[in-house]
């Protein structure tokens, strides 16, 4: 049986920039009902989702749940009303040797990064199952499959949620459900590019060395993924032709993880 994906609600954690915007913005064009969300209440969070609706002639509506809460993941699922695609992306990064990183950085990524997804799964799971058909899409990182130092509770935690998604493939294996994580490399997002001036300055370099030998130095492409490949590679996770892809690992990374 093909399923259309118009009308189907899509929640995205962490949507209001970067990646989660970029995959929510796909979904949008695909005329699916979309759950946008952060941690803030603000009115331009409530106009960006009308602003996307409108664009696509579609449902964008936003709903505030703080992702390091285990009630206001469950309860964004619920809000929600209906969860047929759950996206967990919402995520922070902190950098610092082990022995000086601050314990409550430790927590705070732990819980962004991967309880989150435990709890929105948990929620998500049931709705799922009665609407006969599913998918789970974990955003982890090239760090979900590979290490770099200082980053520990990060590697961590994208090491956990591939681990995690795993599971949840295991868990719906019979079932029209398929869980999967796509592991970028480095992404232009707004936060990412308002790093290229500092490191060009920092290391003497004109912006475009900064971003090839620097920022872009484990990424053989030496190009950024866009948001918008993240997005398609989301779109993709949900098409028919992705139903016997389950509890797997999709890079989107410049060849980062074939070194
Ligand atoms: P971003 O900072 O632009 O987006 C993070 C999103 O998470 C924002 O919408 C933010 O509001 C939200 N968020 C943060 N804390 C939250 C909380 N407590 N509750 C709810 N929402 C919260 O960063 P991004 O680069 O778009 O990152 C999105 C995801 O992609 C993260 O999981 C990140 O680890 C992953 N990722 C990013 C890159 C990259 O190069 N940008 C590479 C690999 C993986």
């Amino acid at each position: 049986m093909s399923h259309t994906l118009e009308g189907k609600t899509a929640i995205v954690t962490g949507s209001n920039s970067g990646i989660g915007l970029g995959v929510a913005r796909s979904f949008a064009e695909a005329k699916m009902r979309v759950v946008l969300n952060s941690y803030t209440d603000d009115a331009a969070d409530h106009d960006l989702a009308r602003e996307i609706g409108e664009e696509f002639g579609t449902e964008v509506i936003y709903i505030q749940a703080d992702m390091s809460k285990p009630e206001q993941c469950r309860a964004l699922v619920e809000q929600a009303g209906a969860c047929d695609v759950l996206v967990n992306n919402a995520g922070i990064q902190h950098v610092a040797p082990i022995e000086d990183f601050a314990p409550e950085k430790w927590d705070a990524i732990l819980a962004i990064n991967l309880s989150s997804a435990f709890h929105t799964t948990a929620a998500a799971l049931p709705m799922m199952r009665k609407a006969g058909w599913g998918r789970v899409i974990n955003i982890a990182s090239a760090h979900g499959l590979t290490a770099s130092p200082y980053k520990s509770a990060y590697v961590a935690a994208k090491h956990g949620i591939v681990g995690l998604t795993k599971v949840t493939a295991l868990e719906t294996a019979k079932e029209p459900i398929t869980a999967n994580a796509i592991c970028p490399g480095y992404v232009l997002t707004p936060l990412v590019e308002s790093q290229i001036p500092d490191t060009a300055k920092k290391y003497d370099m004109t912006e475009d060395e900064a971003k090839e030998k620097v920022i872009l130095e484990r990424q053989p492409s030496k190009e950024f993924a866009t948001t918008e490949q993240i997005g398609g590679t989301a779109v993709f996770l949900c098409s028919d032709h992705a139903a016997q892809i389950t509890g797997t690992t999709i890079s989107v990374d410049g060849g980062w993880t074939a070194l």
